[in-house]
């Protein structure tokens, strides 16, 4: 009921609708009305009411509701059923993998404003500050093989990369294997958690933080020099909400085709938006580093790195981290 005063609001935005009108739409009390008002106030909601004049609303607040999200998304299933929404959260995987567990539907999608222990690769720290950033979990059930599955983050790499450049004009490149730079900083950063049998997948969780709005002085010291927002970028504030909309319409884009046609047009899109391919790069594994020349990617995604011996070295992307040198 709230979303639909929401609607009616919007829907007469410019406007006062009078609470006669609301009543007669909805088929609910005056009093009924007046709650949902306040609950949409709490929320951040900017809405004037003017003794017989009614309701109009005046400002919407840059929160990644469900209800933001959905307005005129064009995609059949990711995000367009259930959206779970936090102002704060440990992380959006574990409710996401939790929906996941009890069967939801592909396309369930979880949202944070703030994330309290977000995490990227290998279980370090992704800073999650409230209402800066976007934090999402979105749940897919791909019908392939687990070997395939590991595909679903560099989707979502190009996804992503194409969204936030239609968004913001900001042109972000990939880092292998899954983060978006701009300007050699990190904007973006993508991973996927796996649910599977050995022939099937149960359930990918796929997470992605957007650092949208930070301010330079937003990030802890140590980031400073590697992390920037796409505000930081275009010093124009990103409505993040629009931001999560676009990136679910371009994600199930580059979804579908792998699903219909295979996986080579985005390993070339892939290829194209690269930033750390034909190139001096440095590995890091737990307990070894090395140099090379990042020179190509395979279909699974592995990193063929040239090694200054001439051999080449195939490194899948699990337990290793790259630095462009
Ligand atoms: P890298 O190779 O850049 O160290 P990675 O790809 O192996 O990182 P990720 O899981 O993508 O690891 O990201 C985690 C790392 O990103 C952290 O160790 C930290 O250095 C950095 N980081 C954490 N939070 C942010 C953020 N909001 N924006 C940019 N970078 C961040």
């Amino acid at each position: 009921m709230k979303e639909a005063v929401l609607r009616l609001l919007k829907k007469n935005r410019g406007a006062f609708i009078s609470g006669e009108d609301i009543c007669k739409s909805l088929q609910v009390t005056r009093t009924a009305i007046w709650k949902h008002i306040q609950v949409l106030r709490e929320e951040g909601y900017e809405i004037e009411a003017r003794p017989r004049a009614g309701y109009q609303l005046t400002g919407i607040p840059d929160r990644i509701y469900p209800e933001e999200i959905k307005e005129g998304i064009k995609t059949r299933t990711i995000g367009r059923n259930k959206i779970f929404h936090f102002s704060t959260l440990s992380s959006t995987t574990e409710p996401a993998r939790e929906e996941a567990q009890k069967g939801c539907e592909e396309g369930t999608l979880v949202v944070a404003e703030e994330q309290t222990g977000g995490r990227g690769r290998l279980g370090r720290v992704w800073y999650s500050p409230q209402y800066k950033g976007i934090f999402l979990s979105l749940v897919l059930k791909p019908p392939v093989n687990p070997n395939e599955a590991s595909k679903v983050t560099m989707i979502a790499s190009v996804a992503l990369a194409l969204a936030i450049n239609k968004e913001t004009g900001v042109a972000a490149g990939i880092k292998w294997p899954n983060d978006l730079l701009v300007h050699g900083k990190k904007v973006c950063g993508i991973l996927a958690d796996l649910s599977a049998e050995l022939d099937r997948v149960n359930y990918l969780v796929l997470s992605a933080g957007i650092n949208a709005n930070h301010e330079p002085e937003d990030f802890p010291d140590d980031l400073k020099n590697n992390a920037t927002s796409l505000k930081i970028e275009t010093w124009r504030p990103v409505e993040r909400a629009k931001l999560v909309r676009a990136c679910l319409e371009s994600f199930e884009h580059w979804y579908t085709l792998w699903l219909d046609q295979g996986f080579g047009t985005i390993l070339s899109y892939w290829k194209e938006l690269s930033v750390s391919l034909n190139c001096p790069v440095r590995i890091h594994t737990l307990n070894k580093s090395w140099d090379g020349w990042a020179e190509d990617v395979d279909e699974d995604g592995a990193l063929l790195l040239r090694l200054p011996n001439g051999q080449l070295q195939r490194l899948v992307s699990g337990e290793v981290s790259l630095r462009i040198t």
